[in-house]
């Protein structure tokens, strides 16, 4: 029989081909997609109050019938959807602004379920509430999808979906397919949940009878995927530790030659991690070090001296930057290093022309190039090296784990260098990254700027605008930087361009202003850098593409709109840019919301300049950018599991998993944990 990994989801009753779309939006493919598919959320429906007894304030569900549809026109504009239900005691309105598409799914007479707070406005009412169109005729079926009388989970949505559809659909996988639900955790595994096979599990996440049934689902689960990944990470060590590399030499001769090069002397900090990155290079094992320090610590330095190193071993080395104006920055700053020596650099970035290509991967094969400089477009399979000895990964958390591993397997024993500016706390990032060594560089060079950074209350934009004014006659540049977001990039670019035209009409008239995005061709995003670096623009309104390695000197005024949506290690870094000069440096926050929470969070950013605390911070407080905090810190997510709110599991399931290892390390008999343990493989940052 076809796993039911393998067994695509229309396979199961009432997914044609529009229903298939909508679910393969959601990323549900196969029926194993679905029976994965983590609810939201539990709702307790196993007793829906009478609208006349529900209590005014207090979270509630409600059942009745349609019996009125109304959009009413108000001031400004403003539509206002008003569903009115009644019930055998009395009647409640459900009230939507500016959704009037929403009315679309409503007919009189339909049964409908709302949750949510009542209020007495003019009667009862929810306003906005969660709201689910019951089937009748499944409801009065004794079955376990209907979605009243019980506990019912409340999947994710995407358009053209409901919930009712969704719940038939777990139930249907899990009648028919509940015999390939296998069991992979052996009962000497000790789990914290009173759970103790996949298949109760599984049930019990979609169909729980109490709520607390279904937490113990989700623990079960969750214990599971993070016990998978640490036999995987715990594996991986053990390979690592019998693989050989090549031992580099790096002696003094060397040290004093390269060193000759900068400009200027290196911190404590660099030094003592160059001791440490060079003791992994004199073995001859694989290296694979992160290293992580603030913006503006001076990794780059370290990374170049590393490569240098190589170099003198006639080994390539390469470094892969996450987007193109870095890669090109730091072309510039290693040919800058190096002009007068015989060291070879080649750039290999998107968009080279096929000429330029063709000459650098020409270069790279044979050997010509000692130091190769890229974006992702390294890891593409025309890239082949003569001898790759040294990658560097710089911005780590950008890459994906499969890019970087292309990327060391384009080298027989190519030693590995990450660098990270969003550092983890060490404990956890042994927990989570597997088996790499950590460098931290917990100084900075030398005459930085303190950077002063402010948050600006809405009402006193004009006097933030004023404030800038004031710099820039003073002969400063600025940056404007609009946060983007994946999911509402467009909105973002929409946002980004509105403002840099109200700049340039009203606002600031008199200065030049330029706008800075992603989806801009990389020959016009360098362009508008060099503009701003040769001080002909003095405002960039940006995106985050700025975020990883501009260096302005003379731009030390930073605007951050938003600033609400984002964690704070990523406005740390956006900040980094700032302060780079001899000029103070000011960075003003502008939220769109200020909610406590919100003012409280920033707060962190305008008490201190520490990355260290910031990133502490950032992974304790998790505000709405909670997705981006873990994204930007190059945290591994997981299905069920939270790494970082379900932290202790993740270290419950590290101890499980060296008890078992200890007693067999080879997994020999446990064949079912090493096959599914090996997915996990691909989420491993120190493999
Ligand atoms: P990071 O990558 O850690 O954010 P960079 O390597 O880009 O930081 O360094 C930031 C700036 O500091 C660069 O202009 C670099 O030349 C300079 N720099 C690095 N190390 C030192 C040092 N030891 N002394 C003075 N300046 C330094
Ligand atoms: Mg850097």
């Amino acid at each position: 029989m076809t796993s039911i990994t393998k067994l695509p989801i229309n396979q199961l009753n009432g997914v044609g081909p529009k229903k298939l779309a909508k679910l393969q939006a959601l990323q549900i493919h196969t029926v194993a997609d679905i029976l994965n598919l983590k609810p939201n959320r539990y709702e307790n429906r196993s007793q829906l109050t009478h609208i006349a007894d529900a209590p005014i304030g207090k979270l509630i569900s409600v059942k009745g019938i349609v019996k009125s549809i109304r959009v009413i026109k108000g001031r400004n504009w403003k539509k206002r959807l008003e569903i009115t239900i009644e019930d055998t005691t009395s009647s409640i309105k459900g009230v939507w602004f500016n959704q009037p598409y929403l009315k679309e799914q409503f007919k009189r007479g339909q049964t409908i379920i709302f949750s949510g707070k009542i209020s007495n406005y003019k009667g009862l009412q929810i306003s906005s509430p969660d709201f689910e169109i019951i089937d009748t005729e499944a409801d009065n079926m004794p079955n376990r999808y209907a979605s009243t009388g019980r506990v019912v989970a409340i999947y994710p949505l995407c358009q053209g979906l409901n919930q009712n559809f969704l719940r038939k659909l777990a139930d249907q996988a899990l009648t028919k397919f509940s015999t390939s639900i296998k069991t992979i955790l052996t009962q000497d595994i000790h789990t914290p949940s009173s759970i103790n096979n996949r298949l109760t599990a599984i049930e019990n996440l979609h169909f729980p009878k109490t709520i607390d049934e279904a937490e113990n689902a989700r623990l079960y689960l969750a214990f599971e995927e993070f016990f998978l990944f640490q036999i995987a990470i715990l594996t991986q060590k053990q390979k690592n530790k019998k693989q050989n590399s090549n031992a580099f030499i790096c002696n003094q001769k060397i040290d004093a030659r390269i060193k000759r090069l900068f400009t200027f002397s290196f911190t404590d900090a660099q030094n003592r991690v160059i001791e440490e990155i060079k003791q992994d290079m004199l073995k001859p094992k694989p290296m694979i070090r992160l290293v992580q320090g603030d913006v503006g610590s001076g990794k780059t330095a370290v990374a170049i001296y590393t490569m240098l190193v190589a170099v003198a071993n006639k080994s390539q080395a390469c470094i892969m930057a996450p987007t193109e104006i870095l890669a090109k920055q730091h072309e510039q700053t290693i040919k800058t290093l190096l002009k007068h020596s015989s060291v070879k650099t080649v750039l290999i970035v998107g968009s080279l022309t096929t000429k330029e290509k063709t000459k650098a991967l020409q270069q790279i094969a044979s050997g010509e190039a000692n130091i190769i400089i890229g974006t992702h477009a390294l890891v593409q399979e025309k890239v082949t090296f003569d001898n790759l000895g040294l990658a560097v990964i710089d911005e780590q958390h950008k890459f994906g784990v499969l890019q970087r591993n292309t990327l060391v397997t384009k080298g027989k024993h190519t030693k590995l260098l990450l660098m990270s500016a969003t550092p983890i706390p060490r404990s956890m990032a042994l927990t989570i990254y597997g088996d790499l060594d950590i460098s931290i560089i917990d100084q900075l060079p030398p005459g930085r700027k303190n950077i002063i950074t402010k948050q600006i209350p809405k009402q006193s934009r004009h006097k933030a605008y004023q404030f800038i004014r004031t710099k820039l006659q003073e002969g400063q540049q600025a940056y404007c930087v609009y946060p983007l977001v994946e999911e509402s990039e467009k909105l973002d670019l929409k946002s980004a361009t509105e403002m840099a035209n109200l700049f340039a009409t009203e606002i600031f008239p008199e200065f030049t202003i330029a706008l800075l995005h992603g989806k801009l061709d990389g020959a016009t995003k360098n362009r508008i850098m060099q503009s701003f670096n040769d001080g002909k623009i003095q405002i960039l309104v940006s995106t985050v593409v700025i975020e990883v390695g501009v260096n302005v000197p003379n731009a030390n005024i930073m605007l951050i709109e938003e600033a609400q949506r984002f964690g704070l290690a990523q406005i740390h870094q956006l900040r980094g840019r700032i302060g780079r000069g001899s000029q103070e440096a000011h960075c003003l926050l502008m939220a769109g919301e200020t909610s406590q929470s919100t003012r409280k969070r920033l707060a962190v950013l305008t008490s201190t300049n520490d990355g260290f605390k910031i990133s502490e911070a950032d992974l304790q407080i998790r505000g709405p950018g909670e997705f981006m905090g873990t994204k930007q810190h190059g945290i591994p997510t997981f299905n069920y599991g939270d790494v970082l709110s379900d932290f202790t599991l993740m270290s419950d399931a590290r101890l499980q998993a060296q008890i078992l290892l200890s007693a067999d390390a080879e997994l020999i008999n446990y064949k079912k944990i090493k096959i599914a343990s090996q997915k996990y493989q691909d989420l491993i940052i120190g493999a």
